[in-house]
């Protein structure tokens, strides 16, 4: 349970996900702009009757009152601020929408040094894939921020390795280092992907860029997918290297 000074107290959340939890009740994993990533019990949230019920469903932002039960925080009162409804009703929002909370849940811990940030880009992240912006550039454009916030910025702008400035030519990327490999570093070796100057230019973009500039960006399907491919696999290599750190270990038994 995370460190507060009183018994009841007031965040703003979005819900990540829920399971069912005893005969009626509900277990909440939430995103807290206060908090970063708590859970909390919504007690006779199944019943039909239950006017917590409509609010705490996933991808709902919600004002919460929570107290201190004896091991675990009780859901005292919910309001929704946003349902996002468009990302309910469209089957490509709503798997766009379950990978940017995904994504959160599995890189995020109690108390984040950036939850308030973090809390941002999200409830701004999920009313832009609502208000039907390209899912693509806003997905792209969350990764990028969420990288930063989490400690995992990637270098775009020098080579990993030798440190030299990066030339406008097709480029390597590494995510044992975080960042491009410039040609003559990258040749020969091993696990390094390979990333077109223009899939590059995407990247410094999204992530020097306000949201407003990012929005310009009008890159061809090739480089869409190249980009999504490429991002994709630098958190799967980040969440897999977590997994393995003793410090991870020590987060998930706090
Ligand atoms: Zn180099």
């Amino acid at each position: 349970m995370p460190e507060t000074k009183f018994r009841s107290f007031r965040v703003e959340a979005v819900v990540l996900r829920h399971s069912d939890y005893g005969e009626a009740d509900r277990l909440l994993t939430l995103f807290t702009r206060q908090l970063g990533k708590i859970r909390a019990l919504a007690k006779g949230a199944r019943k039909i009757a239950s006017r917590k019920a409509g609010h705490i469903e996933p991808f709902t932002y919600v004002r919460l009152q929570l107290a201190k039960g004896r091991d675990m925080l009780l859901i005292t009162q919910a309001d929704t601020v946003d349902g996002y409804q468009p990302l309910r009703e469209d089957l490509i929002l709503t798997s766009q929408a379950a990978y940017v909370l995904e994504l959160l849940d599995r890189f995020s811990y109690e108390e984040e040094a950036e939850s308030s940030a973090i809390f941002r880009v999200l409830t701004d992240t999920l009313a832009r894939l609502a208000a039907k912006n390209d899912p693509w550039l806003v997905t792209r454009y969350y990764e990028m921020r969420l990288l930063d916030y989490l400690g995992f910025r990637p270098q775009l702008f020098e080579c990993a390795n030798c440190g030299r400035e990066i030339k406008p030519e097709d480029q390597f990327f590494s995510f044992s280092a975080g960042g491009v490999i410039c040609p003559r570093c990258g040749q020969g070796l091993r696990n390094v992907h390979t990333i077109s100057i223009e899939a590059l230019k995407y990247l410094r973009h999204f992530q020097r860029s306000s949201y407003a500039d990012a929005t310009r960006a009008r890159p061809d399907p090739d480089v869409q997918k190249e980009t999504e491919v490429l991002m994709q696999g630098y958190f799967t290599y980040l969440l897999e290297r977590e997994l393995n750190t003793p410090g991870f270990l020590k987060r998930i038994k706090s």
